[in-house]
């Protein structure tokens, strides 16, 4: 593993786009026991898997592999007994194809229902200086009801920007405040469009009065933004942030920001630095989180809604990460499912109906993940969304690969969910005020 990531490094620098991904596969990973769902964890560490989606009894994983040892994979999987169906041969030439579809869509004159100069077309998506220069530009434009907040710098000193959306400057104790991100995992390029598209929502095109006017919004677009910067000009796969001094030499970099909050901290999570989910050396070791930490903290009084936007797997999950019910489980769990017939009712036909649960039920043990610090801080509300991997262009091997024609339906399918979890969280955030 070691050596392999720190050849992946050299050779990043020298060879063109997507060069260190020719000849990596993915593999539709199907596991029969709990055993074999063990061996593929320690496989992740030991054989460098990188773990795309996690094979559990009820449903295959996807996982890739390098070129180099794939043979050795196939074996190994078939000495287990684990079914291992090649699904992508060569992962570069989807990301080329990918590269070729957002081509495509950038020279189309993109028409949308949102016809406004401000609605950032919904056909691509956009590096972190155009989401900062949007930012700015909505702050100018919607003094009444957006306020930018500059909350701090990531490691490598980009400036962590957020907005706070609100018709009454976030001064009425009687709202409740909802809680959005996107981009905590850099490679989950989908995620953009949910907060982008809820921002137009609230904000261009208001079509729903009373979830601007009831509620006091914080949409964070890129939480992660040096991961995400990183996979438009190094690796498109990145999932970490870009923190060094890990490791002698730098070798391997980056923590997993979702295993860095303080909730069960390091429980179910990876101590080697080039882990994918290498936890860090202390909870809100990375700026990242750190950020995210005070916006909880500030907020907790009236926070009753915590959106993580993930992907892929058409999910949306609660806690805790380690199986633990929290004692409004039955509560959370019918939110969930409110959120996800709102969007099953609309989703395109080939994408799964969502899944529902407890994330360490329905996909694995995980620590130190932003919605369990939430909920561990009293938001009574907290999920991980699962966006869906099924894209338009690439088929069932998707996975992270963006459709550009998916973009905007990504967008306003999951923005269909967040309004009915909003209106719950509404609804029982009232509820409690009233009783005061
Ligand atoms: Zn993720």
């Amino acid at each position: 593993m070691f050596r392999a990531v720190a050849l992946f490094l050299v050779f990043s620098l020298a060879y063109a786009k997507h060069e260190i991904y020719d000849g990596h596969q993915i593999f539709k990973v199907s596991v029969k026991t709990h055993d074999h769902v063990l061996l593929l964890k320690d496989l992740e560490q030991d054989f460098g898997l990188d773990i795309w989606s996690e094979a559990t009894l009820d449903h295959p994983g996807m996982i890739m592999v390098s070129g180099t040892r794939s043979k050795m994979f196939q074996d190994l999987m078939a000495d287990e007994g684990i079914q291992a169906e090649l699904e992508v041969e060569n992962v570069k030439a989807l990301l080329d194809l990918e590269d070729k579809l957002f081509g495509n869509a950038s020279s189309k004159n993109f028409t949308s229902s949102r016809a406004s100069a401000l609605a950032l077309p919904l056909n691509k998506v956009y590096r972190y200086e155009e989401i900062d220069t949007y930012l700015e530009e909505l702050a100018r434009a919607y003094p009444n009801v957006v306020t930018l907040v500059n909350a701090g710098k990531s490691f490598e000193g980009r400036d962590m920007k957020y907005l706070k959306i609100s018709t009454t400057n976030f001064q009425d104790t009687s709202k409740p405040v909802v809680y959005m991100e996107s981009l905590l995992h850099a490679r989950e390029w989908i995620t953009q469009s949910a907060t982008l598209y809820a921002i137009q929502k609230l904000i261009i095109d208001v079509t729903e009065q009373d979830l601007l006017q009831n509620i006091d919004w914080i949409i964070v677009p890129i939480a992660n933004p040096d991961g995400f910067e990183f996979t438009h000009t190094h690796q498109r796969l990145w999932r970490k942030n870009r923190a060094v001094g890990y490791m002698v030499g730098d070798l391997c970099v980056g923590v997993d920001l979702n295993r860095n909050f303080d909730a069960f901290w390091s429980e179910a999570s990876s101590n080697i630095v080039c882990s994918d989910t290498f936890h860090g050396r202390a909870p809100f070791s990375e700026p990242e989180t750190a950020i995210i930490r005070n916006i909880v903290d500030e907020h907790k009084d009236r926070l009753e809604l915590f959106l993580d936007i993930h992907s892929f797997g058409s999910m949306i999950l609660y806690g805790y990460g380690n199986g633990v019910l929290p004692a409004n489980g039955l509560n959370l769990h019918l939110v969930a499912v409110r959120m996800a017939q709102e969007i099953d009712a609309v989703k395109m036909s080939w994408n799964n109906n969502y899944i529902v649960g407890n994330v360490a039920l329905v996909l694995y043990d995980a620590s130190g993940a932003a919605m369990d610090y939430a909920k561990v801080s009293g938001v009574p509300l907290a999920y991980t969304f699962e966006l869906p991997g099924h894209r338009f262009g690439f088929g069932t091997g998707a996975g992270f690969f963006v459709d550009p024609d998916f973009i905007e339906q990504a967008g306003f399918e999951t923005w269909e969910g967040i309004k009915a979890g909003a209106r719950s969280a509404l609804a029982s955030y009232r509820t409690k005020h009233n009783a005061k």
